[in-house]
Order: C-alpha cells, then sequence, then structure tokens
C-alpha cells in the first residue's frame, strides 16, 4: 500500500534531516501523523484528542486530502457527483464538516479555562450546578447524538468561569463518542479544570443511530452518570445534585 510506502519516505527524510518533523512535505500529511502517533504509542481513537500533533495549517491540508477520500465514498455509493447539483461540493463539505465542527475536538485544544482563586473567608462553599447543552456524534454509526449534561462540583480552592462548563464539555463532544464515555471525558476535564475532587457528571442525550436506523425508536433516551468523591459516598450530596437537576429540568426552556 502506498502508506507504507510513504513511511518509509518519512523514516529515510527523518534520519537525513536528523529531525523527525521534516520530510513528510512530498508525502501525505495524515500518513504522517500517524506514523508519528504509532511511533509514540498515542492513542488517536475517535474520542482521542491529538492537538498535540498538529501545527498551525495543518487542518487546511487535513481537509485537502480527505476530499478526495469522501469522493471515493460518494463514487462507491454510486452517486453522479458530476451532474448531481446537491451532490458537487458534497465530498468537500463533508470533510470541512468532519475537521471544523463535528469533530472539531479532536483536533482543537482544550478551551482556556481561567481559575480564579477561591480561598478567601468568605469562599463559596456550596455546590455548583451547569446545565451545558451537547451535540456529539456516536463512533459506531457517526450519527448525530443530542442532548444535555448536568456537570456538579463542590467548590474547590478555584473556580473557573461559568460558560467554561460548556465549553469544556462541547470540546469532550465534538468527537466520536459513546456516551458512557463522554460522561467519564468531561468529568475528568472538569476535575483538572477546577481542581474538585466532588463531582458529578449527568448526561441525557438521544441517538440518531437508535432513531433514524436500526431499532427506529423515535424517543429512546439514554441516561448516564459518573460521581466522583462525596457525590459518589455521600447520600445527600448526590441527593443534592439530582434534585438540583431535577429543578433546572422544571425551569429550563424546553
Ligand atoms: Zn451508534
Amino acid at each position: 500500500m502506498t502508506e507504507s510506502v510513504t513511511y518509509k519516505n518519512i523514516l529515510a527524510g527523518a534520519e537525513q534531516q536528523g529531525d523527525d518533523d521534516k520530510g513528510y512535505e512530498e508525502a501525505y500529511l495524515g500518513d504522517h501523523l500517524r506514523f508519528k502517533m504509532r511511533r509514540d504509542g498515542k492513542r488517536f481513537w475517535a474520542g482521542d484528542n491529538i492537538s498535540d500533533y498538529l501545527h498551525e495549517g495543518d487542518i487546511e491540508k487535513l481537509i485537502d486530502e480527505a476530499t478526495p477520500a469522501f469522493e471515493q465514498v460518494l463514487d462507491a455509493l454510486l452517486i453522479d457527483r458530476e451532474n448531481d447539483p446537491n451532490s458537487k461540493g458534497t465530498a468537500r463539505r463533508l470533510a470541512k464538516m468532519y475537521f471544523n465542527e463535528i469533530m472539531s475536538g479532536r483536533y482543537e485544544p482544550a478551551p482556556d479555562a481561567t481559575a480564579f482563586p477561591n480561598d478567601s473567608a468568605d469562599r463559596y462553599e456550596g455546590m455548583l450546578v451547569v446545565r451545558s447543552e451537547l451535540r456529539s456524534m456516536c463512533s459506531h454509526h457517526h450519527q448525530p447524538v443530542s442532548g444535555v449534561a448536568y456537570i456538579g462540583i463542590i467548590a474547590a480552592e478555584k473556580l473557573i468561569g461559568l460558560s467554561k462548563y460548556t465549553r469544556i464539555a462541547q470540546w469532550c463532544a465534538r468527537r466520536g463518542t459513546l456516551q458512557e464515555e463522554l460522561c467519564n471525558d468531561i468529568a475528568r476535564e472538569i476535575q483538572k479544570a477546577t481542581g474538585a475532587e466532588n463531582l458529578g457528571v449527568y448526561i441525557q442525550a438521544t441517538h440518531g443511530c437508535c432513531e433514524n436506523r436500526g431499532i427506529m425508536a423515535h424517543s429512546s433516551l439514554t441516561q448516564t452518570t459518573v460521581l466522583q468523591g462525596s457525590f459518589k459516598t455521600d447520600p445527600g450530596a448526590k441527593k443534592e445534585f439530582f434534585d438540583n437537576i431535577k429543578m433546572q429540568q422544571e425551569y429550563a426552556s424546553k
């Protein structure tokens, strides 16, 4: 396959120049990045963030490389992309949509969440529950996942802006995900950003792969919960979290 030839070229180029970032100019950037991630043992599953491997301008190159690949898919589906006016340009639209929108959380670094100190005498010690709208995509079928995450923390030594909870949740969601994984990912990233040990994430979502195909269940709803620290061990904290969610659901704009 062309891929292995490309890897050899990359290796040769890297050896000659003594720099593993060089020598890929003639090769596909996608091949080069895959090579580097495999070499480093870096996982690059649909739900993984690979922004550390990308440089300025790489996304545009990757979109250019993905466009003919999507053209091949359309051709394989026997869609006349030359004469069908609605299918002209679809391959490029798909390439851009994957990189810039529905999977953007794989390629962009974590949102900047400036932390503010919460260590004065009148520090906030209560529970904070934020409702975040989510749009994601299942990695099994590439069908849309749509729902809401409720993120609860007991404030620790620092606080982040309220909109940052949703930015972090969306950054985790804009990938190919499983809802179970997504719940864990959001909990981990919120923990990193806030330093809170006591936290909970509850997601309620509908899945295109259950609605548009397969069982065609139009009202299916999937719920997942991750609880850590006192949210897990203290029934009072757990109840307060779920009571907050119920109140949010009652007052949230439908
Ligand atoms: Zn699915």
